[in-house]
Formats: C-alpha cells, sequence, structure tokens
C-alpha cells in the first residue's frame, strides 16, 4: 500500500468535511506514521418520495459529498405523477421526471426510481421487496430517509419502507433522517446532526429551482428557506441541514 504522508492525509481530510459532521468514520490510523487505510469513496443513497424532496431536505449534504467524489444516489419513490394540475399522470410524471434528472445533475447525483405512484404510495409487500432488494443491490455506506413524523403519507410509507429494509439486511449502514418543510410536513424533528452548507447553497438552490413544475422558487422563502438559516443559527453558521441519526441496536450503540 501507497505510504500516506502527512500532507495526503490533511489534503484528504479537506474535502471529508460534510462525513466528519455527519459523524461517517472515513479512515483509520493508529498513528500519523503507520500504514492507514486509504480515503474511501462512500456511497450514499438518498431516499425521497417525490422528485425535490431530496434536492429540498438534504440538497445541500448532497452536494457536498458528490462534490468531494462520492457517489451519491437520489432514489425517487415516484415521478410526481399527481404534482401539476391539469395533467395527466403520464404528463406530469414526465416533465418531474426531466426536473429530476436536471436536479441531479447540478448535484452530480445519480437518478433512481422506484415504481410507486404519487398520492399513492403504499406500504405492501411487494413494495417492501422493492426497497429491500434496492438496498442490497446499492448496499450505500449512507442512507438519508424521510423523517417518518410527516403530514404528508408517501413521505411516511417512504420512510417505514426504507427503514425496514434497512432494519431487515442488517442495519449497516449510517442511516440519517432528514426533514421537509419543518413545522408543514416534517413534525417534532429533534436534530441530532448538522451539516454547514453554506458553501454549496446556490448549488442547492439551482437544483431545487429546476423544479418549476412546482415553483419552488417562489415558496422556498416561506419554508425551505427558513429552514436553512434556522438550522444555521442553531449551528452558528450563515445556512444549515440538519438530521437524526438513527440509533440502531437494542444495545443503544450509535453508529
Ligand atoms: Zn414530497
Amino acid at each position: 500500500m501507497k505510504k500516506v504522508s502527512r500532507r495526503d492525509l490533511l489534503k484528504a481530510s479537506i474535502p471529508t468535511a460534510a462525513c466528519s459532521l455527519l459523524g461517517v468514520p472515513i479512515m483509520s490510523t493508529t498513528n500519523e506514521d503507520s500504514k492507514m487505510k486509504p480515503l474511501k469513496k462512500l456511497k450514499v443513497v438518498v431516499f425521497g418520495a417525490h422528485p425535490d424532496d431530496p434536492e429540498t431536505g438534504c440538497g445541500g449534504v448532497m452536494a457536498q459529498l458528490a462534490n468531494e467524489g462520492h457517489e451519491v444516489i437520489a432514489a425517487y419513490l415516484t415521478r410526481g405523477e399527481a404534482g401539476i394540475s391539469g395533467k395527466t399522470h403520464d404528463e406530469a410524471a414526465a416533465i418531474r421526471t426531466e426536473e429530476a434528472l436536471k436536479a441531479c445533475r447540478i448535484l452530480n447525483a445519480t437518478p433512481k426510481f422506484l415504481g410507486q405512484i404519487d398520492g399513492d404510495c403504499e406500504v405492501t409487500k411487494e413494495h417492501y421487496n422493492t426497497i429491500h432488494y434496492f438496498l442490497k443491490e446499492e448496499d450505500p455506506d449512507i442512507i438519508f430517509n424521510h423523517w417518518p413524523v410527516d403530514t404528508h403519507r408517501d413521505h411516511r410509507v417512504c420512510s417505514i419502507l426504507v427503514y425496514d429494509a434497512w432494519l431487515n439486511l442488517g442495519k449497516k449502514q449510517a442511516m440519517y433522517y432528514y426533514e421537509v418543510m419543518s413545522g408543514w410536513q416534517s413534525q417534532n424533528f429533534m436534530p441530532t446532526n448538522y451539516v454547514d452548507i453554506t458553501p454549496v447553497i446556490k448549488q442547492k438552490h439551482n437544483a431545487c429551482f429546476i423544479h418549476k413544475s412546482q415553483k419552488i422558487e417562489d415558496d422556498y422563502p416561506a419554508y425551505h428557506g427558513k429552514m436553512e438559516v434556522f438550522r444555521g443559527m442553531e449551528f452558528n453558521t450563515s445556512y444549515a441541514e440538519a438530521f437524526i441519526r438513527h440509533v440502531h441496536n437494542q444495545r443503544g450503540r450509535i453508529i
């Protein structure tokens, strides 16, 4: 293995800010001069019920991780079929899929679609299996998931399907819940982790505002914008995203 110098270590540590803030171990060493594992490229899957949920809920972290060289996947349960009034499901799905693809390009993420229908997401054995095998196949290092206490049924469905798959596949990943429109959608969200997204705030906004069919740019200051600023105040920075880390086993050990 190539010996890694202290200079290399410092350089390698800089792009891992988001991981460090999330408490995800990314390298190990016994001391500065010993052999150490190389920086690991992480795979991250962000689950969301609709196109725009991953972007608005944790687009800042997605951008940071992808910019740092990690692989980021946006896994959308639906294509937003019911999200444009006056359009058929097929028409809306086509428009919103295209918006999701553009948003992912801005965030350097890869989009995946998981076959449920917007406004009609269900917890069924079939859908449990879909998420189970998707997660098994992707085998990420980190999962971001909807917080389950949410006024939108599709968000609750997404959260519980992902939780079930994570649980039954051995709870191998660090799993974090993100918030969307707290107060209106996410409820009782008490963060355990914060990430300063100030350096990528424009990149996040560009990805969110590309969802023109949802008029996100118009509504942003009233919802997502306030959240970013409020979480930033809590974290002593301009803009932040907040997460709840899942404590994962019976002995109470934290990932
Ligand atoms: Zn949504």
